[in-house]
């Protein structure tokens, strides 16, 4: 799952910054309305979260927000505002953001809220998910095979999230460059292995329990598909 971070506070969001990626998230921050808006139209495609600040130098939060939603822009986004007065609360919902957190914030609050806006409906994510022989608590980060009595599969964080990801299109063809946008960070450009890296490791794990290999199979020179 990849977060964009908007926040001019650079402490703050560096410290959000570090403190998702500790939970497997790939995350970017902006610090401009500006820049804002100009990563939100261009690149919403690649991210599953949007965490948006209200006030903002260059462009206010809420006005981001409301542009996004008239350009069909639907992912996620949850407002940071300072102010604790309900029109503030109701201003930010109804400019078409999904949820909200007031400063300061719990960072608990925070991924709680994220889990939350990532189960719903339109991204189809029960907090279990599951295929073919495999089980993936999103909650509790454990992977388990369901054709060997619920063995847990020790997954790195990184290899957890691919999964996750890849689960969460059952029966569909990922592409290489969808998951590197989904499961990386800005900082990865496409020439980097990393994702074939990842995906060999992963089904090193699954094969280790006597998987049928299909599981997660190879689409030559598209991507990868998990059967449902
Ligand atoms: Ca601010």
């Amino acid at each position: 799952m990849r977060i964009l971070i908007v926040e001019d506070e650079e402490k703050l969001a560096k410290s959000l910054k570090k403190g998702l990626e500790k939970e497997g998230y790939a995350v970017d921050y902006v610090t401009d309305g500006e820049s804002a808006e100009r990563r939100i139209e261009i690149h919403s495609q690649d991210y599953d979260i949007i965490i948006l600040d209200l006030m903002l130098p260059g462009k206010d939060g809420s006005v981001i927000c409301k542009n996004a939603r008239e350009k069909n822009i639907t992912t996620p986004i949850i407002i940071l505002t300072a102010r604790d007065e309900v029109e503030d609360k109701i201003g930010a919902l109804d400019c078409g953001a999904d949820d909200y957190l007031v400063k300061p914030f719990s960072f608990e609050e925070l991924l709680a809220r994220l889990r939350a806006l990532l189960r719903r409906p339109e991204h189809n994510l029960p907090t279990e998910l599951r295929t073919q022989g495999l089980s993936l608590n999103t909650n509790t980060r454990k992977a388990f095979c369901m054709l060997c009595g619920g063995t847990e599969i020790l997954l790195t964080l990184k290899e957890f999230r691919l999964l996750e990801y890849l689960m969460r299109h059952p029966n569909e063809v990922v592409e290489r460059e969808q998951i590197l946008s989904h499961v990386w960070d800005f900082n990865f450009d496409s020439f980097s292995n990393v994702v074939d890296v990842h995906i060999k490791n992963l089904r090193k794990k699954l094969n280790h329990n006597n998987h049928d290999e299909k599981i997660l199979e190879t689409v030559r020179g598209i991507g990868y598909r998990i059967k449902a």
